[in-house]
């Protein structure tokens, strides 16, 4: 069975190079699905709790919102750092405290302080799907992610890998150690 959770952020955007409206800076509110598939856990009755798949990828994924998400390419890139480091807010802000550790990857990296994500493809809805998918899939078991944003919208299906073994009590992914980080159960 599965278990999904969906969020919506806010970010700004251009399609650097696209014949079209697009290439414009806008923003857009998106609407994130992710489900997880697994057995259902049998001492608590679900896959996963929601709120846990909330947590785990909220914390990558809030990089994403409210964030300006760039191509590497793109000339606005150091025209906007420039006049964010000219403002000094380029290293933060102590207003700034929605924020997620930073990240690499292949394929984004994100810049919490000045709420900026760097991208490899243009962030179309279904980059954001490839992204979301590279960043989450050692944490979750994630099987499907859909991205909707404006008319525009995704969605792709990826293999079950079922390898992920969980807290028999809460039903959370149990850490290196076999150990549940919120109850502190051990695997039986
Ligand atoms: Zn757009
Ligand atoms: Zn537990």
């Amino acid at each position: 069975m599965r278990s999904f959770t969906h969020f919506t952020i806010q970010y700004a955007h251009r399609f650097y190079g696209f014949k079209g409206e697009a290439q414009y800076l806008h923003g857009h509110t998106g609407g994130l699905t992710i489900e997880v598939e697994d057995s259902v856990n049998p001492g608590v009755n679900m896959v996963f709790p929601c709120n846990e798949i909330k947590k785990t990828a909220w914390n990558i994924i809030q990089n994403f919102d409210h964030a300006l998400i760039l191509r590497q390419d793109d000339p606005l890139l150091p025209a906007v750092l420039g006049v964010y480091e000219k403002q000094g807010i380029k290293n933060g802000a102590p207003q700034n405290t929605m924020k997620g550790p930073a990240f690499k990857t292949e394929l984004a990296e994100a810049y919490p302080d000045c709420r900026l994500v760097v991208t490899k493809e243009t962030m179309t809805v279904e980059g954001m799907i490839k992204m979301v998918y590279d960043l989450l899939k050692d944490k979750l078991n994630v099987v499907k992610i859909t991205f909707t944003s404006g008319d525009n919208a995704a969605t792709q299906e990826f293999p079950s890998r079922h390898t992920m073994e969980r807290c028999p009590c809460c039903g959370i992914l149990l850490n290196a150690d076999g150990v549940c980080p919120k109850c502190g159960c051990r695997k039986k």
